[in-house]
């Protein structure tokens, strides 16, 4: 199942739309994150003024282009939406910061993914809110400063880690998401489900909310697909009998660990005895970036109970050979 945005079909993406919720109240979870926002836009609005900067941060699929619409809308203000790779030159921001009403927001999702020279450009327009451009080339090049209205910038990363320190200091607001629990996503799919018009049991959507890995981007994805075998063998009604059923069929695991997961768990058991290994030797296994690895993937087995992390590296826990039907090997852990 997906929980990569760039990945989603048009389909899935208007999906996730319709869904979506737009106003902080439909909002569940994240209470911490939600309680300090709803302060700062109280205050922005009281002063008339621009919301600070934001940043929004953590794993894939768990509300931060959600909530920052969220924000635009309780401030009253137009959102403009973009993504670091998308903005190519310092032209492009030019072009998307001068076109801002007061206080509008910009949304720029994988900000760590922007240019360095857009990112030089960005600082002064988060600090002071201007932007230098350079009109004409060769010898009648020169540059001239445009000032703009004031805005507030949301960021979104799953890699703070990529992040540079002069950028991350211009945000004031920080916002770390976490995966959510069990209830919360049952409320969250409840509330899909009554978005769909489906009919869903309370066990069913507790079923489905314990194997979604703790993201609403994946108990959304699976409520999707569950509703099409509900459709087909139970004229539409979603419960428990159904859920395991397609739960079953669609290979969702037990525990919603999806195949990087399984297979982290594997290398590190398979080719390391359990660990403990360094971060860098199982990203090279399993071929993907360390950093990656460390932000996207290891947070959920750790919070999990699969893995630990120790001085010498990491080890996998018994909870992991369990769920993996494998025996520790002799030795292992110790
Ligand atoms: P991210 O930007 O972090 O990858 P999104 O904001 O795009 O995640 O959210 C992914 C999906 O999950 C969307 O369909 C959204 O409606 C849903 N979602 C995320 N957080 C919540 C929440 N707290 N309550 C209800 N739905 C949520």
């Amino acid at each position: 199942l997906n929980n990569d945005k760039s990945q989603l079909s048009a389909a899935e993406k208007e999906f996730e739309n319709n869904i979506r919720p737009k106003q902080i109240a439909e909002f569940s979870g994240q209470p911490q994150a939600i309680e300090n926002l709803k302060i700062f836009i109280k205050a922005a609005k009281i002063r008339g003024e621009a919301l600070d900067h934001v940043l929004f941060h953590g794993p894939p699929g768990l509300g931060k282009t959600t909530l920052s619409r969220i924000v635009a809308n309780e401030l009253g203000v137009n959102i403009k939406e973009t993504s670091g790779p998308v903005i190519e030159k310092p032209g492009d921001l030019a072009g998307l910061l001068t076109n801002l009403e007061p206080n509008d927001v910009l949304f720029i999702d994988e900000i760590h993914r922007l240019s360095t020279v857009v990112e030089e450009y960005l600082y002064a327009a988060m600090e002071d809110y201007r932007i230098d451009i350079m009109i004409d080339s060769g010898p009648n090049a020169r540059s001239i400063q445009l000032t703009l209205n004031p805005f507030t910038l949301i960021g979104a990363t799953t890699r703070s880690g990529l992040l540079t320190a002069p950028l991350l200091s211009r945000f004031a607001i920080k916002s770390r998401l976490e995966y959510y629990n069990a209830a919360t996503l049952k409320k969250i799919i409840e509330r899909a489900a009554g978005i769909l018009n489906t009919a869903i049991t309370s066990d069913a959507a507790g079923e489905i909310a314990r194997r979604s890995r703790g993201t609403p981007r994946i108990a959304n994805g699976l409520l999707r697909r569950v509703r099409d075998f509900a459709q087909v063998l139970n004229d539409g009604q979603i419960d428990l009998g159904i859920t395991q059923h397609a739960l079953k069929a669609l290979n969702v695991d037990e525990y919603g660990l999806d195949d990087m997961d399984n297979r982290i768990l594997n290398t590190i058991i398979e080719k390391f005895k359990g660990g403990p290994v360094g971060i860098s030797t199982i990203a090279t296994a399993v071929g993907e970036e360390p950093g990656t690895l460390e932000e996207v993937y290891e947070p959920f087995l750790i919070q999990e109970g699969f893995i630990q992390r120790t001085p010498r590296g990491r080890e996998v826990t018994a909870k992991a050979y369990e769920h993996l039907g494998k025996k520790p090997s002799r030795g292992a852990n110790d």
